[in-house]
């Protein structure tokens, strides 16, 4: 940490994980994250809050009409629709975190972390999670009982879609062993650190 007044020597990483609902981001990104100083990015949806989930923690849940007007006020680094839903990551606790000097991780879907990698460049570190297969993604969700038999299906139509765009991203991490996936994410972490960056 720097002292007050101290402008911190670099600004932050911009660091993005996709990949298909369902895949294990939230997971890997608690366990990759757990006692760091990261900034974790909440988004705004306009989907409705699953039982488990807590408005302003999981996700700002908002109507369509206030998502549209922070569409407006170009309030979103990026937004996207996803099954129904608008989903997207409000611009500026971003900037500040950056400025801070502190990492900020994005959770999004595919077509959201394009966005980002054509408004943010080389600067954003991109990673794409596979799933071990189609028929493990569709056990998980499943198993997760959230959501309707039609729902599932919609979200593994779009999985097949995500998936190809794979080879857009910088790096590929293999969600099926949760520990080595874990690893891999803290070793692109170190390494995007080293790499020489303008301050
Ligand atoms: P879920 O409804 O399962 O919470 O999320 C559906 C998909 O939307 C997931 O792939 C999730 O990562 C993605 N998502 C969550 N927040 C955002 C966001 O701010 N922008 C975009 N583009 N996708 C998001």
């Amino acid at each position: 940490r720097t002292a007050p007044g101290e402008a911190p020597p670099h600004r932050g990483l911009l660091i993005v994980m996709t990949g298909a609902s369902g895949v294990g981001k939230g997971t890997l990104r608690e366990r990759w994250l757990a006692g760091q100083d990261v900034f974790y990015s909440t988004s705004w949806t306009t989907r409705e809050a699953r039982p488990s989930e807590q408005d302003g923690v999981d996700y700002v849940f908002v109507t369509p009409e206030v998502f549209q007007e922070k569409v407006w006020e170009n309030g979103f680094l990026e937004h996207a629709q996803f099954v129904g839903n608008h989903y997207g990551t409000p611009r500026e606790p971003i900037e500040a975190a950056l400025a801070r000097g502190q990492d900020v991780v994005l959770e999004i879907e595919v077509e959201g972390a394009m966005q980002v990698k054509g408004r943010v460049g080389e600067d954003a570190v991109l990673i794409f999670i596979m799933p071990p297969s189609l028929t493990e993604l569709r056990r998980r969700l499943t198993g997760r009982a959230t959501e309707t038999p039609e729902r599932i299906e919609k979200r593994l139509t779009r999985a097949r879609d995500e998936i190809m765009h794979a080879h857009a991203f910088r790096y590929v991490v293999v969600n099926d062993d949760l520990e080595r996936a874990v690893n891999e994410l803290r070793a692109v972490q170190r390494a995007e650190h080293a790499r020489l960056r303008p301050a």
